[in-house]
């Protein structure tokens, strides 16, 4: 049975987080806001204030909690991270605060899951304790949802693999003290067994930053801070690939599921709160001598974004509970990817809407930015985009579900009355006498 309930001693631990978000976490926003601040090691003043935070969520048994005991994390499974996604999806530096940032938490993710010892020692130990950012360098300028294109390649030379080629928007490179790089190393092979995940340390010679390029809502056009990179024969030391050879794939695959469930758990929390500005709005303003909430317009709006969010937040809830099942043993593997998929489309739909109407439902002053929601509006599209774009979503959805379908076997539908009628009546040829 589905069971979202939490003991009371885990409701005592949500219920610390959501003040501890709002009068903290918040507060970070508001002194720090520059877009990639939470990933700047050398932000000396947002570091002297991020530190005693992060011990208290350390305290608090909070901390890096997306990693369950499984993979050597302290978490708590998929619904009891969902509902503490919620509450830190409020605010942008809340994720940092609470060691729960994308995208260290899916490179965490297969660091635990295919990184060999010595690996998870240099590499995955300081990124799970927040002493380091890394990078996942995948996408490629000529193609980012299309894996067939890319041809950043690595050639084995003696003990080392020479990595040449460029990638795109590969997110916090310049904070980063690795990446994550999917390479070709095997062209000849099919897509799923032709590239390998590398570890690469940023201090590699070749690694060039050739521009940071900037998203909607950053400050400087030329300081964004999605790298496009190109990797001029970066040698990397032979025991750095991540799994297996042909296995980059595989790799790759297993961090965008848990990236796309954690970034739509993190959307109810930002669309509760705009949805918290939309009612008071709703209930501080009046128009044509009543309140904005009294006119039926702004009730839809209002009505509308409940009844969005609600049926968001249970599919996103309800993919957790089939993540937990599968670690349980309930599920088979594999069970919740449709339904990952089915939160990855519905989230920047959901996102967009919800925030859309909160900042129509105020006006002038929702578009200018004396208020976050122009802000969050501008950003929808990256949620569309990021782990690859929704479009290819709904298709691969759609696709899945047309293979169980069978076709009709007349002319007409299963479901055409005339047919079933009469079929009826062929069963029951006396139904109809009185
Ligand atoms: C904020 C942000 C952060 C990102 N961070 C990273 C990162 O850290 N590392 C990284 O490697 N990448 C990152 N990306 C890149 C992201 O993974 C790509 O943007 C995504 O995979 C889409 O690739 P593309 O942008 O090249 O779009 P394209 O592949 O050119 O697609 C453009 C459009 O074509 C259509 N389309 C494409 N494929 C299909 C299909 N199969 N079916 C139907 N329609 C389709 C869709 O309308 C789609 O929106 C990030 C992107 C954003 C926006």
């Amino acid at each position: 049975m589905i069971d979202f309930s939490v003991e009371p001693e885990f409701q005592a631990k949500l219920d610390w987080m959501d003040k501890f978000v709002r009068e903290e976490c918040e507060t970070m926003d508001l002194l720090f806001p520059e877009q990639g601040a939470q990933f700047d090691p050398d932000y000396a003043a947002a570091k002297r204030h991020l530190k005693p935070l992060q011990e208290e969520v350390k305290k608090q048994g909070l901390w890096a909690c997306h990693l369950g005991p499984h993979l050597g994390g302290p978490g708590y499974g998929q619904v009891k991270l969902a509902l503490m996604n919620e509450i830190i999806g409020r605010s942008s530096w809340a994720p940092v605060v609470f060691g729960t940032a994308a995208p260290d938490t899916g490179n965490a993710e297969i660091l635990a899951l295919f990184g060999t010892p010595e690996q998870k020692q240099r590499y995955l130990g300081p990124l799970m304790a927040g002493e380091i950012v890394s990078c996942f360098s995948m996408t490629e300028p000529q193609g980012g949802a299309d894996p067939d294109v890319f041809t950043c390649s690595a050639t084995l030379e003696g003990d080392e693999w020479v990595l040449e080629g460029e990638k795109w928007f590969s997110s916090n490179a310049k904070f980063a003290s690795f990446l994550l790089v999917l390479a070709v190393t095997d062209a000849d092979k099919p897509l799923t067994e032709r590239m390998s995940m590398f570890i690469v340390p940023t201090e590699t010679p070749g690694i060039e930053i050739i521009r940071n390029v900037a998203i909607a809502g950053d400050f400087d056009p030329e300081n964004g801070h999605h790298a496009h990179i190109r990797y001029n024969k970066v040698r990397i030391p032979y025991d750095h690939m991540l799994g297996e050879r042909g296995d980059g794939f595989k790799v790759a695959q297993a961090r965008l599921g848990g990236g796309r469930i954690h970034h739509a758990m993190r959307t109810v929390g930002m669309c509760n709160r705009a949805m918290d500005m939309m009612l008071e709005r709703a209930v501080s303003r009046t128009t044509k001598g009543k309140m904005l909430g009294e006119h039926q317009m702004v009730q839809e709006k209002i009505a509308d974004s409940i009844i969005e969010l609600e049926q968001f937040r249970l599919l996103v809830l309800k993919t957790a509970w089939m993540i937990d099942e599968v670690e349980a043993g309930r599920l088979k593997h594999g069970a919740p990817r449709k339904h990952i998929g089915m939160c990855k489309v519905a989230m920047a739909s959901v996102y967009a809407n919800v925030v859309g109407k909160a900042l129509e439902i105020h006006g002038s002053l929702g578009i200018s930015l004396d208020m976050p929601l122009a802000k969050w509006y501008g950003g929808h599209m990256s949620l569309a985009f990021a782990d690859g774009p929704t479009d290819a979503h709904k298709s691969q959805l759609a696709r899945a579900y047309l293979k169980r379908a069978k076709p009709a076997e007349g002319m007409f539908p299963s479901e055409h009355i005339p047919t079933r009628t009469a079929a009826a009546l062929a069963r029951y040829p006396d139904a109809r006498e009185s």
